[in-house]
């Protein structure tokens, strides 16, 4: 004799201890919780569950609920309405799972009786077609361009290095990117800066760049600072982002952003170019070494030109710059090894790179114990206008 489906869920809930909204609440907030597990659709689950459930299809239940749940343990299945979670619950019994339960309403019901509930971060559809060449590597995935997605990256500059930093970052899925540069752009910068126009020379960079990164990726918020980053506005303007970028071409602003990330205890990933040679490094405040732990005191004004008396070659902008953008995005998934404890040096022309060891300095002036962290006339301190001496370290 055939059964209706009305006959089907009667002959389960004879079988099928139902649960009451009530009961679950109770029971998953015990030291012995159930295995709760969601039978719905994706799309079901994507618009928000119950906390601490585990989301396994209806269609996958009897081949993955050995990775789940052992047939000795509780478990309690939820669907939308409580019909599909009755008859799956069935199935499993039949499986050997003694201790299935159902939740009676299912969380339309959990939902209306005021639980908790979460949803969960998801890509949208148009996103996990963008960024599927992230999400098939496993050390990033959906959940670490869901990480890329809410990070804030402030770039100091965006100029050489700035430019191929921000367009990378802003291609991978880095939600905010916060520019500061007070500089316009000139003709002479479009042989390195490529984040800029012919037809934009005269504009600021950081609107210039905003209009990039706008037309790369809808994705990404840009913050504009037009502004010079100095001592009274720094902690500011980085109290708004997780991971600084310095693309700076000046020793004063780098010593700035030296002291204020330690001061914030944000993350800094240096880069310096010169000619053929380009540096780069990554300073985790109070982790690794800092950039004073490197370098204590500026150098003497006339053995650090500026690639604006020395010039430097547009393309080592680029790899420096993109060294800088991966750094980051590994600071952000807190994946691989980053360059903290090394300084990179690459020469262009040798086709060369290296690496230097930095280690903490136990009497660094920047974030050793006894160091006395404070800003400071950083434009005459560079220029070597009473400077006080602090041990040259070896
Ligand atoms: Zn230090």
């Amino acid at each position: 004799m055939a059964q209706t489906y009305q006959d089907l869920l009667a002959a389960a809930r004879a079988e099928i201890r139902e649960v009451q909204v009530d009961e679950l609440a109770q029971r998953l907030a015990a030291a012995q919780a159930p295995v709760l597990i969601d039978v719905r659709e994706q799309s079901e689950w994507d618009e928000g569950h119950v906390p601490g459930a585990v989301h396994v299809p209806r269609g996958y239940l009897e081949s993955r609920i050995a990775g789940v749940a052992a047939p000795d343990d509780q478990v309690v299945l939820v669907c939308a309405g409580g019909m599909r979670s009755l008859l799956a619950a069935r199935n499993l019994r039949e499986m050997g799972y003694e201790h299935v339960e159902s939740l009676a309403g299912g969380f339309t019901r959990w939902k209306q009786s005021g639980q908790d509930y979460v949803v969960p971060q998801t890509l949208t559809p148009q996103q996990r077609s963008r960024y599927s060449r992230h999400t098939l590597i496993p050390e990033v995935g959906e959940a670490g361009q869901l990480k890329l997605l809410g990070a804030r990256v402030l770039l100091i500059g965006a100029g050489g290095l700035g430019s191929p930093a921000a367009y990378y970052l802003a291609a991978a899925g880095v939600g905010t990117i916060g520019l500061a540069d007070d500089d316009v752009v000139d003709a002479s910068n479009l042989q390195r800066q490529i984040i800029h126009t012919t037809d934009r020379v005269g504009m600021l960079k950081a609107e210039s760049a905003k209009i990039a990164i706008e037309a790369l990726n809808p994705d990404v918020k840009v913050n504009v600072h037009a502004t010079r980053i100095n001592r009274d506005n720094v902690l500011d303007i980085i109290a708004g982002y997780d991971v600084i970028v310095d693309g700076a071409d000046n020793f004063p602003t780098r010593y700035l952003l030296a002291d204020a990330s330690l001061m914030a205890r944000k993350p800094l990933v240096h880069a310096s170019i010169l000619r053929f040679e380009g540096h780069a490094s990554v300073f985790i405040p109070y982790d690794g070494p800092c950039y004073r732990c490197l370098f204590p005191e500026p150098p003497p004004p006339d053995l650090a030109p500026s690639c604006g008396e020395a010039g430097v070659l547009g393309v080592l902008c680029g790899v420096m710059g993109n060294i800088q953008a991966n750094e980051a995005i590994k600071v952000i998934l807190g994946i691989g090894e980053t360059l903290s404890g090394r300084l990179l040096v690459y020469d262009a022309l040798g086709m060369e790179f290296n690496e230097l060891k930095v280690r903490r300095d136990p009497n660094c002036p920047g974030c050793g114990p006894d160091a006395q962290l404070e800003f400071r006339d950083y434009d005459a301190w560079c220029a070597g206008i009473g400077r006080h001496t602090e041990a040259v370290h070896a």
